[in-house]
């Protein structure tokens, strides 16, 4: 018989452990963050007094803060100066935010997500997005990254929408696509574009990327980027196994790749119709702004995603429902297993109690709310790491899902589209139950702390003005641009339609010509279907009369 040389260590204790420093990690980093922003009021009080106006030649506040920051933490100025932005944000704007960080509730890859998505709110707004997102947060006990982005946007968008259509039409100003050649025969392609054309051209890269056999020898990165080569050329991805009988052999260079990219935009009845200004969510990508759900909409088709009823004999079935699934991954948004990101519509649909293939009635049934969504590997979790020490998941009622680890703690996920359309949630669901873990820790102060009033804010306040004027300035130009857009746009579908007109009258009358008095124009040769870039509408016959906004 063999004994233990040494005991093993507690896995309880060890997790214990990881949970305790990552909430000192938190705190640790909040009390550095403070004392970052006392430094930066002392550097810019110095400075204010040597020049009360802060102009350009003098060095100020923030710089001399980020200057030595930079020397203390041997880091570049680049990162520092983001460091101290962050330390100013959290004191001057987000202070419950900073509170929460003290108490080690949320992290700083949490904050900082919230500082750069804030960053451009007015001041008078950011005290409403700093109550909300620290209410929701407080609450939260796992999230994921991309839930994290998609509850901070969705916060702003509601809280400040005005400001971000105004963020978002400069940003597509700024669309462009380059080119650079690089070493080694390479080149790199950089585009900005608009989310939804971000989407299509991510779902037919990755689409073509996996229409290779399996035994085909390119990693991912090597198929993706070969891809957006057949892309670009209207082709198929030919597979490079070499084997004779590759299933997918054939399926290659020749053939012209039929694949339309679908993207899926959840949003309410209301924002498609134009009665609200709720934004819409881009699967695999985030939130949109309700002008663009409108946009996507025009082209679109629609499906009403309500919560299915489903018969007693659906129930007992396995396999769920078309309606029953798209409503299940539309509530659910990314996988369902805490921290997980991976967006639903790649994910399984997972009877939270297992289905009873013996005794459908007595197993779990195939309902809405007894479905949940997880990716391939968690679901791989849930399904062989079961039992006394595996993970165990209970769905309660309102779709609220309660992990159990293998040591016993508990984790709590919620529906990830609930944060966007409050109005999924059940009407009867209970409310969210009061966090037992509310109460504050010993030695901690749970005050509500409101932002210190000190004369640094001038120096932040000259710094946003700026970023405000340059969105104000680019709102003229911004409508100007989309206007043209539309003229050439629409002129291009008009000649084509004429175009089109005249090749019909080629087919069925050949060189006659039409002698209709009401469409001479289709004797007229074919027109060419692209424009020089210095196309501009002709001026309209109805000239704009003074009251008229000029857009
Ligand atoms: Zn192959
Ligand atoms: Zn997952």
């Amino acid at each position: 018989m063999v004994e233990h040389m040494f005991e093993l260590p507690d896995p309880d204790a060890a997790l214990s452990v990881v949970e305790d420093t990552y909430r000192e990690e938190s705190k640790l980093i909040a009390r550095q963050l403070a004392a970052i922003a006392d430094l930066l009021t002392v550097r810019t009080a110095e400075a204010e007094g040597i020049d009360p106006d802060p102009g350009w030649s003098m060095i100020t506040g923030f710089t001399r803060t980020c200057a030595e920051v930079g020397a203390a933490l041997n880091m570049a100025p680049a990162e520092a100066s983001k460091l101290v932005v962050c330390a100013e944000a959290l004191d001057m704007r987000l202070p419950r935010i900073a509170a929460l960080l003290a108490e080690g509730r949320i992290d700083f890859r949490c904050v900082r997500a919230v500082v750069t998505r804030t960053e451009l709110v007015d001041d008078d707004l950011v005290a409403k997005v700093d109550e909300e997102l620290a209410d929701r947060f407080r609450h939260w006990a796992s999230w994921s990254r991309r839930r994290l982005i998609t509850t901070i946007d969705a916060v702003v968008h509601a809280i400040d929408p005005e400001g971000v259509k105004e963020r978002r039409a400069t940003a597509d100003y700024h669309r462009y696509c380059s080119v650079t050649k690089q070493l080694y025969g390479t080149a790199l392609v950089h585009a900005r574009v608009p989310a939804t054309v971000g989407a299509r051209i991510e779902q037919r890269i990755t689409e073509l990327a996996k229409s290779v056999c399996a035994k085909d020898p390119r990693t991912m990165d090597q198929r993706r980027a070969d891809a957006f080569d057949a892309l670009t050329e209207n082709r198929g991805l030919r597979c490079q196994c070499g084997r004779d009988d590759c299933p997918v052999r054939g399926a290659g260079d020749d053939e012209p790749n039929r694949i339309g990219a679908v993207i899926h935009v959840i949003a309410s009845a209301a924002t498609v119709r134009g009665d609200s200004e709720q934004p819409g969510y881009l699967q695999g990508f985030g939130v949109i702004d309700a002008a663009q759900v409108r946009d996507i909409a025009r082209n679109a088709a629609f499906r009403s995603v309500e919560e299915p009823t489903v018969t007693a004999e659906q129930a007992r079935r396995y396999r769920p429902t078309a309606a029953t699934a798209r409503w299940v991954r539309v509530r659910d948004l990314t996988c369902r297993y805490p921290g997980c990101d991976r967006p639903a519509e790649c994910c399984d649909l997972d009877h939270t109690t297992p289905f009873n293939h013996t005794d459908p009635a007595a197993g779990g049934l195939t309902v809405p709310r007894g479905l949940a969504a997880y990716c391939r590997e968690h679901h791989r979790v849930k399904t062989f790491l079961t039992g006394r020490n595996g993970w165990r998941d209970v769905q309660l009622d309102d779709g609220t899902i309660v992990w159990t680890s293998p040591t016993g703690r508990e984790y709590r996920t919620t529906p990830g589209a609930y944060d966007l359309f409050p109005q999924l949630r059940r009407q009867d669901a209970p409310a969210p139950s009061a966090d037992p873990d509310d109460t504050p820790a010993e030695g901690l102060t749970l005050g509500r702390p409101t932002p210190r009033k000190r004369n640094r804010r001038r120096e932040r306040a000259a710094r946003v003005r700026r970023a405000r004027r340059m969105l104000r300035e680019q709102r003229p130009i911004n409508a100007a641009q989309r206007e043209l857009d539309r003229a050439r746009r629409h002129e291009i579908k008009m000649r084509k339609r004429r175009n089109y007109s005249r090749f019909l009258r080629f087919l069925f009358k050949g060189d006659k010509p039409s002698n209709s008095p009401f469409a001479q124009w289709i004797n007229e040769p074919l027109e060419p279907e692209e424009l020089p870039p210095d196309w501009r509408p002709p001026p309209s016959p109805y000239p704009p009369q003074p009251d008229d906004p000029p857009f």
